[in-house]
């Protein structure tokens, strides 16, 4: 069997890339290196750090400029991804680019990650103008994580101009995906209240529209019902945008009825929040909170170098006392910020 290999096949190193190839990569909308990025981003290696930073520094309000961020929410079985593709390739048709960065179910099921979405969304996943993610989601729950929003950012940087987050409605993650995105839509199923259908209390209420999917066949009466309830229930909420009641609208994502209507929504959400300044307000929120990640991130990036620095200059096995040393001169160096803040 060895002989069958060639010996003189050396297998060549994969050329290690510089921030600049990767920023012109992402200039000319290279879509491997976009996955190449956002691997980086969302891996957070100590090896990628200063890469990684450099990436993100490059990365000014103005790529942002005139995308539209849509955060799409409803339990797993809803119809999601069916509906996600429809209105990505709605955008698709009116001559946007989109980006899904979408959960790959199986994660949350197997706690591993499979291309799942490549094939939920088989017509969008072969579109060239659009792009699809799948996140494996099994440490944060419902697939928005800390750097979900940089992940945003470097899609809108490769020219995305319209970018769709999709999340499981069970968790914490909710809360913090309505800060992320301009427009928030929860995606349920005809009968039943957000009690029967694993959809965490107080999703409801973030929600900026609701669409009551798979309207069809034997269920567009219930879809309909579904529909008076679900209008009463947000009717209780009173919005952040003034004269805003977020409409509960019904689509059949299998049929791809009511897509269009679904984008009309978004459009004038979007262009009432722009008239009334809440569009800016959340979008300073969004930039608030990519920054406070950003902080976060490098400290303890650098803590991390601090340590890894440490642990080389002490040739031997780490034991206890060792750890209890580094720790110390930590906290040393913390404390020295601390006193430089304050002075
Ligand atoms: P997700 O888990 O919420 O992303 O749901 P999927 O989009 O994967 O859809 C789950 C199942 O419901 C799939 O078998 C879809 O074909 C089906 N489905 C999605 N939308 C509709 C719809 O509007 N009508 C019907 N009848 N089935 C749908």
């Amino acid at each position: 069997m060895a002989d069958s290999i060639n010996p003189n096949i050396i297998r060549k190193k994969r050329k290690l890339r510089t921030a600049a190839d990767y920023l012109s990569g992402l200039a000319r909308g290279d879509r491997f290196i976009l996955s190449e990025v956002l691997t980086i981003i969302e891996n957070n290696q100590v090896d990628t750090h200063i890469i990684r930073d450099e990436i993100l520094a490059s990365i000014t309000v103005n790529d942002a400029a005139h995308s539209l961020r849509i955060g799409i929410t409803g339990s797993p079985g809803a119809g999601k991804s069916t509906l996600i593709e429809q209105l990505g390739l709605h955008y698709i048709s009116e001559g946007h680019k989109v980006a899904v960065l979408a959960i790959d179910p199986s994660s949350i099921r197997t706690e591993g990650s499979i291309l799942g979405d490549k094939t939920r969304m088989p017509l969008l996943s072969t579109d060239t103008n659009a792009y699809i993610r799948p996140t494996a989601s099994a440490t944060h729950l419902g697939g928005v994580s800390k750097t979900t929003q940089e992940s945003i950012a470097v899609c809108e940087k490769a020219g995305y101009d319209v970018v769709i987050v999709e999340s499981v409605g069970v968790g914490q993650s909710e809360v913090e995906l309505a800060e992320l995105v301009d427009v928030y839509g929860l995606v349920l199923l005809p009968g039943g209240g957000d009690d029967i259908q694993g959809i965490k209390r107080g999703v409801v209420e973030m929600a900026d529209f609701i669409v009551i999917n798979k309207a069809d066949q034997e269920r567009i009466q219930l879809a309909k019902q579904s529909r008076r309830d679900f209008q009463g229930s947000v009717a209780l909420f009173p919005h952040e945008l003034e004269g805003w009641t977020p409409p509960v609208l019904i689509a059949s994502a299998l049929e791809g009825h009511g897509i269009d209507a679904i984008a009309v929504t978004i459009a004038e959400f979007v262009g009432k929040g722009k008239a009334q300044g809440y569009y800016e307000q959340r979008r300073a929120a969004q930039e608030a909170n990519y920054l406070k990640n950003r902080i976060h991130q490098t400290i303890a990036n650098q803590v991390q170098l601090i340590y890894d620095k440490m642990k080389k200059a002490d040739e031997m096995a780490l034991q206890v006392e060792d750890h209890r040393s580094i720790f110390a001169k930590i906290q040393l160096i913390v404390s020295q910020i601390q006193s430089k803040l304050e002075e």
